[in-house]
């Protein structure tokens, strides 16, 4: 039987009504997302897969970095160059986004790293801060926030908040995967705030787990969760 090929993957339906998600539709980031998904992918596969594909949604979530020119001199002459020009603050969120942050310092070697922790109380489903690393004020001029999952919203909205707080004015969200309840709550709150992922999934489960998803991104990277 003939294998089925094609060169973009089908987006919901509902990817129109969120004008402020970009979903990557990139080959590469489409095939590692679907071994990624895999249950019997081992954590430090898995680890190097959130790594690779963190790298792929980060390069698009930083395609519009600011740049200045500066001169270079090449072996043959001089010319102008550029150098990035944004100052640019890293915050992955304890302990999944943890995983995401070494491909973004590849990508952006200068940036600043703050680690801000959040738990998602499993009976409200809503986050809980816990640690906060921010300086007192603000450093940089474009924050990430980096969160493999996207799922209810409350995290993500929650750590916006405080990066708003703190005086942060240009922030993106960099996910793996989104669910659309979570979009929702993230572009309702702050339609501000474009979000960057790999897929739009179907929907949230009763647990608020994303579907079909991949599981608890953080037990999945550390080994944790696992009763055998
Ligand atoms: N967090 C996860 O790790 N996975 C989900 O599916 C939802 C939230």
């Amino acid at each position: 039987m003939p294998r089925t090929t094609t060169s973009k993957p089908d987006l919901p339906a509902s990817h129109a009504d969120f004008p402020t998600l970009h979903v990557s539709t990139h080959p590469a980031v489409q095939h590692k997302l679907a071994l990624l998904r895999n249950a019997v992918t081992e954590p430090k596969k898995f680890r190097e897969l959130v790594r690779e594909i963190s790298w792929l949604v980060g390069y698009e979530a930083l395609a519009d970095a600011r740049l200045r020119s500066i001169s270079v001199h090449t072996p043959l002459e001089k010319m102008q160059g550029h150098e990035l020009a944004d100052r640019i603050g890293l915050v992955p969120i304890l302990r999944a986004g943890l995983g995401m942050v070494d491909a973004m310092l590849e990508l952006m070697p200068t940036a600043q790293v703050w680690h801000l922790g959040l738990f998602r109380d499993e009976r409200t489903l809503r986050p809980v801060e816990y640690y906060n690393k921010l300086p007192n004020s603000t450093t940089v001029d474009l924050c990430l926030i980096l969160d493999p999952m996207l799922a209810t919203g409350g995290s993500a909205t929650a750590a916006i908040e405080v990066l708003k707080r703190w005086g942060a004015e240009r922030i993106k969200l960099v996910n793996l995967i989104a669910a659309p309840e979570g979009v929702h709550a993230v572009q309702a709150a702050h339609p501000d705030v474009p979000i960057y992922t790999a897929a739009l999934d179907r929907q949230l489960n009763e647990k608020g787990y994303i579907l079909p998803g991949l599981g608890d991104a953080g037990d999945r990277q550390f080994g944790t969760g696992r009763s055998d």
